[in-house]
């Protein structure tokens, strides 16, 4: 089996500051007229370079967009079911260093939270725990599955690293969709912000998108925390690793997400600022490298800023999302893990999607 750490290991001696002095703008020109782009075009188009060429690069990724998933834009909400960790990532609130209100929801209060889900109409729903297999085993995973496939026919699972066989038993409960963050694919910042725990395994977490993709998930998602590391390198890697994982998995559904730093609880400070205009190049230039990917954009952006992302690339978004475990059936019984911003209702969003000529989608099965 291929893996991704001998592709990421390719580009070990790569010098991308001096790629980025040394590009020009008729290699910027050249990528965005090519039709199928190749890491370097890709690259290229997310060099300081190609922030002169935003607008071109952004009508492209329009009109990608639209011949690639027409205007359907799919809406989904996370369901925190626990917020006990092993690990201790230095820009995390959910930390297990921090002192803050623990919770994990029996199966009455899963229920209840779904339930309350899916009275806002969402049917698409992302399952999370933060990261402690003692706390949440597998087994609890696949039973909250269970109990959410009563009322949701798409249930995605952001939990902890899992082997091949255990992200099967969570495919057999129900789980169609997986997503998981390497939060940066350089080695050495990850080191540096992973102190203690499993997570801090870089190249058990690197590969679990493949393990995912071989348990038979239907969708993948990755990405990486933008602001951990030098961004443009870093979301290059996240768009390798999408081209990676589709090519060696035709038939799953790749997508990633461009997440930034937000305020959290404790005092972490990202090693770079992730302006606007970077997070427009990023998903443009994506959207031109990999024009049948998804991209996902949760309420970590403001409800503005989503709403411009839209035509240029954004396949999903998240809507009314608490990042509270147990938010929401009642309200401030946990601490959330960062702050959102986009606080819209889904009927909000939905009634935007419409106006501006989009067709709102609950669900992705078919
Ligand atoms: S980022 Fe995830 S693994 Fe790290 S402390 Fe937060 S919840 Fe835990």
């Amino acid at each position: 089996l291929r893996q991704f750490y001998d592709v990421l290991a390719k580009w070990d001696n790569f010098d991308f500051d001096v790629f980025f002095k040394n590009t020009n703008d008729n290699d910027v020109l050249k990528a965005i007229e090519k039709d199928k782009l190749n890491e370097i075009d890709f690259l290229t188009l997310l060099s300081p370079k190609a922030q002169n060429y935003i607008e071109q690069i952004a009508q492209k990724a329009h009109r990608l967009t639209l011949q690639h998933f027409g205007n359907a834009k799919l809406l989904y909400a996370p369901l925190y079911l626990a917020n006990y960790c092993a690990n201790e990532c230095v820009y995390c609130g959910f930390n297990c260093k921090n002192k803050i209100k623990r919770k994990k929801l029996n199966y009455d209060e899963v229920r209840k939270e779904a339930q309350a889900i899916y009275d806002l109409g969402i049917r698409n729903i992302l399952l999370l725990t933060g990261e402690s297999r003692a706390k949440s085993p597998v087994s609890y995973i696949a039973d909250c599955v269970k109990i959410i496939k009563e009322k949701f026919p798409s249930i995605g699972i952001e939990v902890y690293e899992l082997s091949v066989e255990e992200y099967k038993q969570l495919v057999e409960a129900g789980a169609d969709s997986f997503c998981m963050y390497q939060e940066t694919y350089d080695q050495n910042v990850y080191k540096s912000v992973h102190l203690s725990g499993p997570k801090a395994d870089f190249k058990y977490r690197l590969e679990a998108p493949c393990r995912a993709c071989q348990a038979g998930m239907r969708s993948v998602n990755i990405g990486a925390l933008l602001g951990l590391s030098k961004w443009r390198k870093d979301f290059f890697f996240t768009g390798l690793h999408a081209d990676f994982l589709q090519n060696e998995y035709p038939s799953v559904e790749i997508s990633v997400s461009p997440p930034r730093m937000r305020p959290h609880i404790g005092d972490y400070e990202p090693a770079e600022i992730v302006e606007d205009k970077d997070i427009v190049q990023i998903i443009t230039a994506y959207r031109l490298f990999m024009p049948r990917g998804g991209i996902s954009v949760s309420t970590r952006e403001s409800s503005e800023f989503r709403d411009n992302l839209l035509p240029i690339g954004v396949t999903k978004i998240s809507a009314e999302s608490s990042t509270e475990v147990g938010g929401y059936a009642e309200k401030n019984i946990s601490t959330a893990q960062f702050d959102i911003s986009d606080e819209r209702t889904v009927k909000e969003v939905q009634n935007m999607l419409i106006e501006k000529g989009y067709q709102p989608v609950y669900h992705d099965w078919f």
